[in-house]
């Protein structure tokens, strides 16, 4: 039996919605071995992030060494990094593991407004981690810090942003669509040389949390099980619009969507 595997260094979400809660949920729903490296610990649950710990960036190393000398992976995603060394402690073990199929989700702010990564970090996103990308993951804001763009509103500035991103490393790019307003949601995926779309009808809930850690932990898996970057994107598509439109409907506030949708 072949055995695919797939490495999240990410956060904790205590509430089980986001982080490297749903990334597990999801390799395993996608029939991919699951391992984890924690960057920071979040006290959170649908209402919000109510605290945040970073985990030492030694002991983030230590957890890197630790699974990639030993188990080894067939690729990493990465979500919440929080700080500039965290980047750089991470950016570093994966050049020295030769990691390759490595999605990116650049992480920055959660839906409550709770910061994930302190706004002096995005250089360092840029400077260490696009060009070590297999795949970068960002939603409409995140396109619009990452790139320094005024406004990423219609299909030709999407595919601006795109083009930047990939300009600066990234083999390929997902500009998700979710956070505009159209009733049929576009996420453009970009390989340098062709935009290909993906459009799915918007569902009205809010018990969206955790949908960008899914989708790129999708992708992630897809990859791991030896899909090339269209297939596993169209697939992480299929996995989270299913994921969004079964809402769990549990907790008070923003409730997480259904992995096992
Ligand atoms: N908490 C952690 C640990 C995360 O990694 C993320 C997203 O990446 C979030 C919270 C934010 O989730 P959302 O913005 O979907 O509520």
């Amino acid at each position: 039996m072949t055995v695919h595997k797939a490495l999240t260094v990410a956060g904790s979400d205590s509430g089980g919605g986001a982080g490297i809660q749903a990334d597990l949920k999801t390799f395993q729903e996608l029939g991919v071995y699951g391992m984890s490296v924690l960057t920071a610990l979040t006290a959170q649950n649908t209402q919000g992030v109510h605290g945040v710990f970073p985990v030492p960036p030694e002991f983030i190393a230590q957890q890197m060494d630790a699974v990639l000398s030993d188990i080894g992976t067939d690729a990493v995603k990465t979500g919440m990094l929080f700080n500039s060394i965290i980047i750089e402690t991470v950016a570093k073990k994966l050049k020295e593991y030769n990691v390759r199929n490595y999605v990116l989700d650049p992480v920055m702010v959660a839906k409550g407004g709770a910061p994930l990564l302190v706004t002096e970090a995005v250089a360092a996103v840029k400077e260490h981690l696009l060009p070590l990308a297999t795949v970068v993951t960002p939603n409409l804001p995140e396109a619009k810090v990452l790139t320094g763009m005024e406004k990423i509103e219609t299909k030709e500035e999407m595919k601006e942003a795109a083009k930047l991103l990939h300009d600066w490393g990234a083999q390929h790019v997902v500009i998700k669509g979710g956070h505009g307003t159209d009733d049929i949601v576009t996420d453009l995926l970009y390989d340098g040389r062709e935009f290909v779309e993906l459009s799915a009808e918007r569902f009205h809930t809010q018990h969206t949390h955790g949908t960008g850690c899914t989708f790129a932990a999708a992708i992630a898996a897809g990859l791991a099980s030896g899909k090339n970057v269209r297939e596993a994107v169209k697939q992480a598509k299929v996995f989270i619009t299913a994921a969004i439109s079964h809402p769990l409907g549990i907790g008070h506030g923003h409730g997480p969507t259904n992995h096992w949708a």
